[in-house]
């Protein structure tokens, strides 16, 4: 093995197992029906990565939902609730639930944007190895071979998957899934075996867990697990694959001292690991797998980087074999399929087919030691000197003294205590999506789309003011996505036709590309919010998506620090908002939901992050007057190492999802010294479930055992765009009455 990748993207070309999958769930395609078009995506994926001349070729990377999943599945960890189903019917009940019987929980996969399905593992889980057509790497590999491609299958590796895991409810105090390791590791034995009985010569076993902190238990957990698999008599070669980060010396050391053949490391996310593998002396006898060309992001590799990351390896392994940071199922599959890219930005991208190409590229070049031909300049992102300069100029912005931001707005808005408000989006109905898609395709003009959003907007409004709420919104219902809307209205952002990456399931998501330095080149949001401020007395919120949102949820360029990338977006807003302010927006809510998210893997990394994501949205908010009302929106409620980050963001009002978290956060937040409005989701829209007013007044109450009336808002936890009309009346009606009967009291 020379080159390999990780992984690669398995949704088809065109989105194939998407709309297979969804078929099938409607009924209108059989079992047959969908493991054929499975069969067909993978032989497909093979067949090309071999004819690219790649000769580490994963297999099992394919999944008809998620590979954690597949795990559960394949050892059996299946909670009671499904086992009276069979087949796929319980696979996509555990993915997505079934009536009476509700799904497992879902969550990100570490820091991507791909979600995975949360085993649930209790002291009764007894793990097997399932068998038959169950028995997936097994039935791929020979697929595979039947097609004449040797394959390495692919695995969640034992120690990723359990600390993945989470206690079944019920379990113990104290118990956790790691506690069962032993057990898991005897079925993943009994796997190798027959693997290696097919002929595969190589496994991989994915640790991604390896690069988060871990404890002094885990790690030796870890080398129980290798070091009994490694031991086995007759297996493949293993390789073990660490990625989206640096592994941790400790976890390198006690690898290196297993019988693993291989080991693949993250160059591009963890540059730190060629440190770490000094640090232990390197790994003689061991192949080590190069992560050297980005599986998470869409730029063409560095050639000559690659190359003097591979060669310093060279000292320090047994054998370097060219591979992928990480599987390419983050990136879109090929940018062959892209035809209106600007041609100076599509020149610097690199889909998943494309790094093949580069993965085998480089192993050339490293193996035959010719010099290949110098490559010429790289091309490089477009600069602004405007922004630069301005930049420099603004350095760190904050907003003045919040107790008379307090008084000020207090005076000037006139809102009662409990003021009642909503998160931004209303009800996204078909009538609004086929004008949108209507505009967007030609087939009615920009005056035509113009009037029928207005129209909406003032059906908002009109809605608003009956159901008696105090600060209104526009609706949001020209807006497809909170990131795409703004990126496609700002310089630097590219959009692409089919860059499509699976988010969860059948849902996938195209983010946008920012290519180069970011500018405004006009006001985004501006007309909407003051057509709607025309339409009522009643203050109305502008509403913007914040800086380390639109980074998080986009391909970002990686030639310059996040930092620098953030306050370039961060800018644009500060623009927007003073636009917004002009012209008489008062309130003017930048949500981050995304704040979390990008929080890094080790503890280590935090303040450096935190710091640059609070300065930018401070950078973003801090250009107003002190009658100007900031407001943020998160949606969610554990804010464990963010809370201070929080209260930094310095808005005047903060609203979070606190409904299934009985409010416990608004003591939390004050706790850690935040002391400006909050409102705490008083009720969750994820559920079409309409609350009673009592359950809501008494949210409410409870959380007014820590804020003051005068900063507590009343509002939903969330925007309501995936809601129907019906539900969210009855439900704002609710939260307005809620509101009311607290106030009186
Ligand atoms: N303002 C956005 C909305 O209401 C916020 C969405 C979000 O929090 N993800 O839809
Ligand atoms: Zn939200």
């Amino acid at each position: 093995m020379n080159t390999t990748i990780l992984g690669y993207p398995r949704i088809g070309p065109r989105r194939e197992l998407k709309v297979a999958t969804e078929d099938h769930w409607a009924g209108r395609a059989d079992d047959a029906a969908l493991l054929e078009t499975g069969a067909r995506l993978r032989a497909q994926v093979w067949t090309t990565l071999r004819d690219a001349g790649l000769d580490g070729i994963p297999s099992n990377t394919f999944s008809f939902y998620d590979q954690v999943l597949d795990t559960s599945v394949l050892v059996d960890a299946v909670p009671a609730r499904y086992r009276h189903l069979s087949g796929l019917d319980r696979y996509f009940a555990m993915a997505r639930g079934v009536q009476d019987v509700p799904a497992l929980e879902m969550t990100k996969w570490f820091d991507t944007n791909y979600h995975y399905i949360v085993p649930e593992i209790g002291p009764d889980t007894r793990f097997r190895l399932a068998e038959g057509s169950a028995s997936k790497p097994l039935v791929e590999y020979r697929e595979a071979k039947a097609l004449g491609v040797d394959t390495r299958p692919v695995l969640v590796g034992p120690l990723t998957y359990l600390l993945l895991a989470k206690p079944a409810p019920g379990a113990p105090a104290g118990f956790r899934p790691l506690d069962l390791l032993d057990g898991l590791v005897d079925v993943y034995a009994e796997l190798l075996e027959r693997l290696s009985g097919a002929g595969a010569s190589w496994v991989q076993l994915d640790e991604p867990a390896l690069v988060a902190d871990r404890s002094a238990e885990e790690i030796e957990a870890l080398g129980r697990a290798y070091a009994r698999l490694s031991g086995l008599t007759s297996r493949p070669r293993l390789l073990v694959a660490t990625y989206f980060g640096s592994v941790g010396a400790d976890a390198l050391r006690v690898l290196a001292g297993t019988g693993v053949e291989g080991i693949g490391l993250d160059l591009v996310a963890g540059p730190g690991n060629l440190d770490v593998l000094a640090s232990v002396g390197g790994v003689p006898r061991k192949t080590v797998v190069a992560g050297v060309v980005d599986g998470r992001n869409v730029w063409r590799a560095d050639a000559r980087r690659a190359k003097a990351a591979c060669a310093a390896l060279l000292g320090l392994a047994d054998r370097v074999v060219v591979g992928t940071s990480c599987s390419l199922q983050h990136v879109p599959l090929d940018l062959e399929a892209e035809t209106s890219l600007d041609p100076s930005v599509r020149e610097r991208l690199a889909f998943a087919r494309q790094k093949v190409d580069e993965v085998v590229a480089l192993g050339r070049a490293l193996n035959t030691d010719v010099r290949t031909t110098p490559e010429g300049p790289a091309p490089s992102a477009g600069i602004d000197h405007r922004v630069r300069a301005r930049l420099d100029m603004l350095g760190d912005a904050h907003r003045g003294d919040r107790a008379t931001r307090f008084a000020v707005q207090r005076a000037a808005l006139g809102l009662p205590d409990l003021a009642t408000t909503t998160i931004g989006s209303f009800p996204q109905t078909r009538e609004i999506r086929r004008a949108r898609a209507d505009h967007r395709a030609g087939r009615i003009s920009g005056e035509v789309y113009t009037g029928l959003m207005q129209d909406e907007i003032a059906r908002v409004i009109a809605f608003q003011e009956k159901l008696g709420l105090d600060v209104l919104v526009h609706g949001e219902p020209e807006r497809n996505d909170m990131v795409q809307y703004f990126a496609e209205q700002l310089d630097g952002f590219a959009a692409t036709e089919h860059g499509w990456v699976q988010s969860y399931g059948s849902r996938y998501v195209r983010p946008p590309i920012l290519h180069s330095d970011v500018a405004r080149p006009r006001p985004m949001t501006v007309r909407w919010a003051t057509y709607a401020q025309s339409l009522t007395d009643r203050p109305v919120k502008g509403m913007l998506t914040g800086p380390v949102t639109m980074l998080a949820w986009s391909f970002v360029r990686d030639d310059q620090p996040l930092a620098d990338t953030a306050r370039q977006v961060a800018l644009a807003l500060r623009d927007e908002i003073g636009d917004l302010e002009s012209a008489g927006i008062r309130i003017i809510q930048v949500d981050e939901p995304a704040l979390r998210e990008l929080l890094p893997l080790r503890s280590g990394g935090h303040a450096a992050y935190l710091a640059w994501a609070v300065a930018a949205f401070r950078l973003a908010t801090s250009g107003v007057a002190d009658s100007t009302q900031i407001h943020t929106h998160m949606c969610y409620s554990e804010f464990g190492e963010i809370i201070e980050a929080i209260g930094a963001l310095d808005a005047d009002v903060t609203s979070v999802e606190a409904a299934r978290s009985h409010m416990e956060l608004v003591a939390d937040l004050r706790a850690a010294g935040y002391a400006n409005g909050i409102g705490p989701g008083v009720y969750d829209i994820h559920s079409p479930r309409v609350p009673s007013v009592e359950e809501m007044e008494e949210n409410l109450r409870r959380a007014l055992q820590a804020v003051e009336p005068s900063r507590l808002w009343v509002n939903p936890d969330c925007g309501l765009k995936t809601r129907a009309y019906p539900e969210t009346e009855a439900s704002l009606r609710t939260m307005v009455e809620a509101a009311h009967r607290v106030r009186q009291a």
